[in-house]
């Protein structure tokens, strides 16, 4: 049973309500990768930050951004840094930097905001989303497509023209940085790298450190080349929210990295700082800026 401020809490209109929010994941997008990349489209809007992921795997790591955790940056940033103010979360009383969203306990963000009468649409390349039903927790809309950004763009914006006039949650996850690091139009694909990166062999590697290692060159310069496309296609998603002329909120990270040999290990879901280390930038379009929240003089005081 909700108590009744919580239920009232859970109606009140906020200021964001004219808002738009879209949430962009690179799936395994690895920090050096993304800051070796040329990303002329998402330089146009910021620069990246060093992140570290709520989560060695897509799984864990989308349900922390669903519920609010999005990776987390060790610089004083308002939404970077939880501890300065988060972009969205669950309400707490005790909380003395109010979030720019917040909802009332009992459901996730992205159910938060569908309550609110947001049109909730999210378009996944990777199969955790089709076989798993807490990462489509809340979407009025959601679609798994495998590894193509071009159709995700095309259907997301396709859901968005049908259901005019509505503030949205949009969230893509694109799965082109993910292994095997291909995109639509790469020429000749890489046999050895294929198998490098294949289920088989990265879900039968042996798990342990070793001490003798080499980086997976190729491999790191494939993911390079898939950061670089997903710039594009990103850029291209931006345009369409551009167009549609609302204030909008963009996160754009990669949920969790990845490993191309180091300490002997390959891929991601185990602890590796390759693995945690990720990308994020957070802007707006269509708007300035997000006013700084006010400084809390007793902060650190406790
Ligand atoms: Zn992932």
């Amino acid at each position: 049973m909700k108590l009744p401020f919580l239920r009232r809490l859970g109606r009140r209109r906020q200021p964001c309500d004219d808002e738009d929010f879209l949430l962009i994941t690179w799936d395994s997008c690895r920090y050096d990768t993304y800051l070796t990349a040329r990303t002329p489209r998402l330089d146009a809007h910021c620069r990246p930050r060093r992140g570290w992921a709520m989560g060695t795997y897509t799984l864990p790591a989308h349900v922390a951004m669903f519920h609010g955790f999005l990776p987390h940056v060790f610089e004083p940033a308002p939404f970077y840094n939880r501890h300065v103010q988060q972009l969205w979360r669950i309400s707490h009383r005790d909380l003395r930097n109010p979030p720019l969203v917040s909802f009332p306990p009992g459901a996730g963000i992205v159910e938060g905001f569908r309550r609110r009468g947001y049109f909730t649409a999210g378009i996944a390349a990777m199969d955790w989303f089709r076989d798993t039903a807490a990462l489509r927790d809340g979407f009025e809309y959601f679609r798994v497509t495998g590894i193509d950004a071009q159709a995700q763009n095309r259907m997301l914006a396709r859901a968005l023209e049908a259901s005019p006039g509505r503030s949205c949650f949009a969230f893509v996850n694109y799965g082109e940085t993910h292994s095997p690091y291909r995109h639509r139009g790469m020429k000749d694909p890489n046999p050895s790298l294929e198998a490098r990166y294949s289920p088989r062999r990265i879900f039968n590697q042996r798990g342990v450190w070793q001490e003798a290692w080499t980086f997976d060159q190729e491999a790191f310069a494939s993911q390079v080349t898939c950061a670089e496309f997903l710039d594009a296609r990103t850029g291209e998603l931006l345009d369409f929210f551009e167009r549609r002329g609302r204030p909008t909120t963009v996160v754009v990270c990669a949920d969790h990295g990845e490993c191309f040999g180091e300490n002997g290990l390959y891929g991601h879901g185990f602890y590796h700082e390759k693995v945690m280390e990720i990308p994020i930038l957070i802007f707006r379009i269509n708007a300035p800026p997000h006013p700084a929240p006010p400084s809390d003089p007793s902060a650190d005081t406790a």
